[in-house]
């Protein structure tokens, strides 16, 4: 049994003005094959599915030279269609001189935004399933941000999505896709499956599955797979700050040979979705930036610390506002982390611990990441990838290179900076940092905030400049009727 493994994964805020570009998707172990591909994420989707498929000794695994993840993680915009194509086309090209395959796997994420490709992933599942031919199978894992409709699965077989947010569980997904995938391989499993799509179109800060009313629809894809064998329910939140036609909720379900039942579940499901959609669209208080450092400021005087400041909204990483609203109500004892400037990164290369700092710090990538902000301050740490400078009552500043988000405090204590010193953890995050400083029990006092004005990374959609979406066919931004 001869599978064939792809990696193509982007989260593209398109919005932003610098493309992700095929350099971004080039360095030192990307692209990689073979061995190199398979293990190069042991405790995800790949680690998943390579640990159950090699459970099967008559599994053979071929890994497909596919790119990492862009060197700018998710601080890049539109996928050229020179990067799309080229790595598709080395894909095929090896697809065919390695074949035949019985199937192959697609460690995919599902919000990626290619120039000229409207659905890239399904245009991926396509290209693959010319090569490999009807007879073989086709699975993939997602992330739940990912915005698909019916025309992936009309070329793939299979698909299996995150359920959580914070995800954790890919490698639980990625065991998913090759058990399904050696079965159906086999004969055992004949993947039957339906696809509806939910107008309903939410800010990822959101979409947190810690709280109602995201974690009991959560609950209830669970439940219709615990109370059916050979059930599988994708619950797909969508990515907004991609500007891609496919945009919003989708629910997905596979059966084993069962249309009926597949049509049934996704039914109920979508609309359970619908149902909820006044509060999913209401599942999280989000503060103005002076409003909640100002609410920072009060938390920290009642010793409800540590506290946790996350500016939902920084999309280029070079986001100024919250550090600037900090010197301004002169917060003490915060660690920032971080603000991305890659020419204060390159400075900071030739500075050493102690020296002064004096350096217009952020700002400038676009107009969401307003001004540079002045720092003067006294270098405590210098990386490859930036350093850290302090400034001010106790505060320190993280420095890098690329847009950084903070999900666990061990990522700050990597540097060997004692974080028992900082009242006020500044990052930039979601819901992802839930993970390290909110399930853990970590942070007090938690406070979600963006810019006063609604630049790109909002939650008040409207106030972006979509060409590929019309919001009036969604929920909250239309008056919809559901069918
Ligand atoms: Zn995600």
């Amino acid at each position: 049994m001869r599978i064939a493994v792809l990696y193509f994964s982007h989260e593209t805020v398109s919005f932003l003005k610098n493309d992700t570009t095929l350099e971004d998707f080039v360095y030192p172990g990307s692209p990689r094959r073979d061995e190199a591909l398979l293990s190069h994420d042991p405790k995800g989707y790949m680690g998943g599915f390579v640990q159950v498929a090699r459970e099967h000794a008559d599994v053979e695994l071929v890994g497909i030279e596919s790119p990492g993840f862009p060197r700018t993680g998710t601080g890049s915009g539109w996928v050229t269609e020179e990067a799309f194509e080229h790595f598709t086309g080395r894909m095929v090209e090896e697809l065919k001189s390695r074949g035949p395959f019985d199937g192959a796997y697609l460690c995919i994420h599902g919000a990626m935004a290619a120039r000229g490709v409207p659905r890239p992933e399904a245009e991926l599942a396509r290209r693959v399933r010319a090569v490999i031919g009807p007879q073989a199978f086709i699975a993939a894992t997602f992330d739940p941000h990912a915005n698909e409709d019916e025309e992936f699965l009309r070329h793939a077989d299979m698909a299996f999505c995150v359920k959580y947010f914070p995800h954790y569980d890919m490698h639980l997904q990625g065991e998913r896709a090759a058990r399904m995938l050696v079965r159906a391989i086999r004969g055992d499993f004949q993947p039957t499956t339906v696809t509806v799509k939910v107008p309903i179109i939410t800010a990822t800060v959101l979409q947190w599955t810690g709280a109602s009313p995201w974690m009991d629809l959560v609950q209830r894809a669970l439940t219709w797979e615990a109370r059916e064998p050979d059930v599988f329910v994708n619950f797909m939140f969508g990515f907004p700050w991609a500007d891609v036609p496919d945009v919003g909720i989708t629910v997905q379900v596979l059966t084993n040979g069962k249309p009926d039942m597949a049509r049934k579940i996704a039914d109920d499901m979508a609309q359970a979705v619908w149902r909820q959609r006044k509060a999913l669209v209401n599942a999280a208080k989000v503060y103005l930036i002076p409003e909640g450092v100002t609410l920072a400021k009060q938390a920290l005087a009642k010793g409800d610390t540590p506290i946790v400041l996350a500016d939902h909204s920084d999309r280029s990483g070079y986001a100024t506002w919250l550090l600037k609203e900090i010197i301004a109500q002169d917060l003490h004892d915060v660690l920032i982390a971080t603000v991305a400037d890659a020419a204060a990164a390159d400075a900071l290369q030739k500075m050493k611990p102690g020296d002064a700092f004096d350096l217009e710090i952020g700002g400038r990538a676009d107009e969401s990441a307003g001004e540079p902000v002045h720092i003067t301050g006294t270098v405590r740490i210098t990386s490859p990838h930036g350093g850290a400078v302090e400034f001010g009552r106790g505060n320190l500043l993280l420095i890098s290179r690329y847009l950084v988000q903070i999900t666990e405090p061990s990522q700050i204590a990597a540097f060997g900076i004692d974080l028992a010193r900082f009242k006020v953890f500044v990052i930039k995050s979601r819901v992802h940092f839930r993970r390290g400083f909110d399930d853990s029990g970590f942070a007090k006092t938690i406070l979600l905030v963006e810019p006063t004005e609604p630049f790109l990374g909002t939650v008040r959609l409207e106030a972006l400049p979509y060409q590929n979406v019309d919001l009036k066919r969604f929920y909250p931004y239309a008056d919809l009727t559901f069918p």
